[in-house]
């Protein structure tokens, strides 16, 4: 790969308060096809700003961890289930896999498919480390702002049809949006009806993080598919 050139950067002010970060030309359009395109057009002048006022500051801030660190953990859990008490480690635990979810989104919207590859990872990762899936209102900002075909919409359906239980049962059916429902039933049925002859049993007890690495991963030309 070609050296980075790091004396050229130039600036994005993200939200309604016009935070300003400072990143790198060769770094953010490596990665992203929306700077690429964005950076094309109109930047021959002298100073480069490009604004992303729908956003918000501290979502591009871990977007740019992702990017410049390829960090994905975005809260401290160290401690130990228990320690802290149950109430607390479910708010950071869903706090932990809300902030993946906002990561992604702006990833996908700035078409850097290693970030949402590597956003997607991280949250099975920590899914099963952490034993939640995402929750209603994680669900709801995932399907108001991911299109129909996106990778998130699919994991949260595997979520859902494989490994929903007791244990991690954060989802409250009234408020979870149709259309999750809708793709959640038709994968169930499709799944017991390839399984017939199989013991679906055996299907169903499988966890979303043995289903395959690139399950929920987009690949294209220059995005090889995973080892
Ligand atoms: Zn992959």
């Amino acid at each position: 790969m070609a050296d980075i050139d790091f004396t050229r950067a130039f600036r994005v002010l993200v939200g309604p308060e016009k935070q300003a970060f400072t990143v790198h030309h060769d770094i953010i359009n490596r990665r992203s096809a929306f700077f690429r395109a964005a950076s094309s057009e109109r930047w021959t002048s002298v100073e480069k700003v490009i604004e992303l006022p729908d956003d918000k500051s501290q979502v591009f801030a871990r977007y740019l961890q992702c990017l410049y660190n390829n960090k994905t953990w975005f809260d401290d859990l160290s401690q130990p289930r228990g320690m802290t008490g149950e109430g607390d480690f479910d708010l950071r635990a869903n706090r932990t896999i809300l902030r993946l979810v906002h990561a992604y989104i702006l990833a996908d919207k700035l078409q850097d498919l290693k970030s949402c590859n590597l956003i997607i990872d991280r949250l099975i990762h920590d899914s099963d480390e952490l034993q939640r899936i995402p929750n209603n209102y994680a669900l709801n900002l995932i399907y108001n702002q991911t299109p129909k075909a996106s990778p998130l919409r699919k994991l949260v359906v595997d979520f859902l049809v494989y490994e929903a239980n007791a244990e991690n049962d954060s989802y409250n059916m009234e408020d979870a949006p149709i259309e999750f429902l809708q793709e959640v039933i038709r994968e169930d049925a499709r799944l017991k009806n390839e399984n017939a002859r199989e013991r679906v049993e055996d299907v169903f007890a499988q966890k979303v993080s043995e289903l395959g690495k690139c399950r929920a991963h987009q690949h294209d030309a220059s995005h090889a598919v995973c080892e």
